[in-house]
């Protein structure tokens, strides 16, 4: 439905402030909320549903975290401070085997009472929600390049093998580079030259 001006009268729905939207990393602060001094403890087990990390390494989807929250009231807003444990799983740099890497983070931030450009977080309908900044936390404690072992050696850069499998592996007839050269040349005649390349064609025609 439209109004004079064409501005669709459904639009005005987007200014609505959108309430909480409750979700297993929100916390009610309600008893606590203005009342400088108040403090309270919380444990939250969270089942993940939206995948914390990236590619390589990672906290996935359906991974379980355990959250030790503690929320304290403060003047201007409730400080939400504690720590996070899970595994993340990725894959090795180096070896490309499976990985799991212990998450253990901790992290604090105040919600304030209202906005304040200051804060990244705010207290809303006397909750917090801790998803964004267990979110941050988690992913900030990720390994950049994540390995199985520190003295992970890699694979062989030949036959591909890992080599921390393979104890003194190695290859007893390495190709002459001058031999490999030369296979090289003889492909380009045999397939570059006009002659063979008309020879072709006709063989086509
Ligand atoms: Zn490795
Ligand atoms: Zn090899």
């Amino acid at each position: 439905m439209r109004v004079p001006g064409g501005v669709p009268r459904r639009r005005v729905e987007l200014f609505v402030v959108p309430h909480l939207r409750e979700t297993p990393y929100t916390v009610s602060v309600v008893d606590i909320v203005h009342r400088p001094g108040e403090m309270r403890e919380k444990s939250i087990d969270v089942v993940v549903d939206d995948e914390m990390g990236n590619a390589v390494i990672g906290v996935r989807k359906g991974a379980k975290l355990h959250i030790d929250a503690r929320l304290e009231a403060l003047h201007d807003g409730i400080l939400v401070s504690g720590d996070v444990d899970g595994t993340a799983e990725g894959e090795c740099v180096r070896c490309l085997i499976d990985v799991a890497v212990p998450v253990e983070v901790e992290f604090a931030e105040l919600f304030a009472y209202s906005f304040d450009e200051a804060f990244d977080y705010t207290v809303q309908d006397d909750h917090v929600n801790l998803e964004p900044l267990v979110r941050d936390a988690v992913v900030l404690s990720l390994p950049f390049q994540p390995v199985c072992q520190e003295d992970c050696l890699g694979l062989c850069p030949e036959c591909g093998v890992r080599l921390l499998d393979n104890p003194g592996h190695e290859h007893e007839a390495p190709v002459d580079p001058r031999w490999a050269a030369l296979a090289g040349l003889d492909g380009l005649t045999s397939e570059d030259t006009g002659r063979s390349g008309s020879r072709g064609k006709k063989e086509k025609s």
